[in-house]
């Protein structure tokens, strides 16, 4: 439970302070906060002294061991990656589904067999719109629904609101999709005391994350560059390649990152988590092979499902070679020590890690 606050403490501590990720936990849960593409504000105070806004609120105070001993059922294996009961590269074997997919197809996969095999019954997923732009969330029922989400879109999207909106109807076994921010509220919102849609989810699929952009400037900025051309994908390939990749109608153009990072969410810098920590499995890219993933199964539920992925055939898996997960190792890490060295500048003390209630002996395996 939050520490007894609502939208007007949200709105202080966490939207006027730029440290709201877009996730869309706190929207479509009362009429007083809205969204508007990546943006959220409360239109109106409402006076509830015990919100559930700033209860699932990802940048609200968080006791992430906690949560990970509730979810993973235990300590993190590894400070860096958190808690893990297996990690290999795997690829779709549909080549329709890799063709569309970002990498390897691993989540629209496993996101469409859960769906047909009755795992779950609908998935929140996350979809490009205004010209292959701005990600719009909508709930994926059986039938081919899954695939029109493939590829990735690196901004900020307010996924959870379609789930507030979706869970409005009684509804059961539902999957998610989502990048750490968002996994992270909604397991906030699953363990929450307070009613919510949430607690119908039954699998949560991490994506990979070290930041996303906002939509207004990066818009003007594409608009500046490609005028009204509709764009069909985006990539951001590994280093040392340091550019955003954008396919469009006319061709493929390529954006130095430096360029673009100006465009980063400001809450990104203290972001904890890389890798989707609090989910049943975590997809993201192998660095130079970009017809596979890399696969972090993190709770039993995730563990059975890839198991009988492999088994009927719906993914391969191959064991992800030593240098690969050392680097992975080392990113996530890196990511870790930058939001801690960026909350406390902010902050002026040690102390003070905003959102983060971390232990002593977390803290100090970091560094
Ligand atoms: C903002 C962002 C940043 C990322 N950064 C990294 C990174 O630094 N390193 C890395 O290894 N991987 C990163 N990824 C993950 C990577 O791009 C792929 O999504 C992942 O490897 C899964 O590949 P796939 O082929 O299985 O995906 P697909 O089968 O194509 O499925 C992609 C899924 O992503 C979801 N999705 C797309 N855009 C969004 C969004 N904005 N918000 C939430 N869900 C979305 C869709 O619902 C879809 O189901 C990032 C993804 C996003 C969205
Ligand atoms: S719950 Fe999500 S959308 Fe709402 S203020 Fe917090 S980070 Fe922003
Ligand atoms: S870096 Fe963190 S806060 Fe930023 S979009 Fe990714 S998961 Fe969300």
């Amino acid at each position: 439970m939050g520490e007894g606050k609502g939208s007007l403490d949200l709105e202080k501590d966490v939207l006027n302070e730029g440290l709201c990720t877009s996730c869309g936990a706190c929207v479509n849960i009362c009429p007083y906060i809205k969204v508007v593409t990546d943006r959220v504000a409360v239109i109106e105070p409402c006076g509830i002294a015990e919100g559930k806004c700033y209860d699932f609120c990802p940048r609200t105070p968080t006791d992430i061991s906690a949560l990970n001993r509730t979810v993973c059922g235990g300590e993190p294996s590894e400070t860096s990656l958190g808690s893990y009961i297996s990690i290999e590269m795997a690829q779709a074997r549909d080549s329709e589904i890799r063709r569309r997919a970002q990498y390897g197809g691993v989540v629209s996969a496993i996101m469409t067999y859960a769906i047909n095999s009755g795992e779950i019954g609908s998935a929140v997923l996350t979809r490009p719109f205004d010209r292959g732009l701005m990600p719009t969330s909508a709930l994926a029922e059986p039938g081919p629904q899954v695939l029109e989400s493939a590829g990735s879109n690196y901004l900020a999207s307010a996924t959870l609101a379609e789930l507030n909106n979706a869970t409005k109807q009684p509804r059961e076994a539902i999957g998610v999709v989502g990048i750490p921010c968002q996994i992270l509220a909604l397991r906030k919102m699953q363990t929450s005391q307070h009613e919510t849609g949430a607690k119908a989810v039954k699998l949560a699929v991490g994506l990979f994350c070290t930041w996303a952009l906002s939509y207004k400037g990066f818009r003007e900025f594409l608009s500046g560059r490609l005028g009204t051309t509709a764009i069909t994908r985006l990539d951001i390939p590994p280093p040392p390649a340091n550019v955003l990749v954008v396919h469009t109608g006319n061709g493929v153009v390529e954006f130095p990152l430096d360029e673009i990072r100006g465009y980063i969410k400001p809450t990104c810098s203290v972001c904890f988590d890389m890798t989707s920590e609090l989910a049943d499995i975590s997809v993201g890219m192998v660095e130079g092979l970009e017809d596979w993933n890399t696969l972090i199964v993190r709770t039993p539920l995730g563990e059975q499902l890839v198991a009988r992925a492999k088994a009927e055939g719906v993914i391969e898996t191959q064991s992800l070679d030593e240098a690969r997960l050392a680097h992975l190792r080392e990113a996530s890490l890196n990511k870790k020590r930058r939001a801690i060295e960026e909350i406390v500048r902010r902050t002026g003390d040690e102390s003070d890690l905003l959102y983060m209630r971390l232990s002593e002996t977390d803290r100090r395996n970091l560094f």
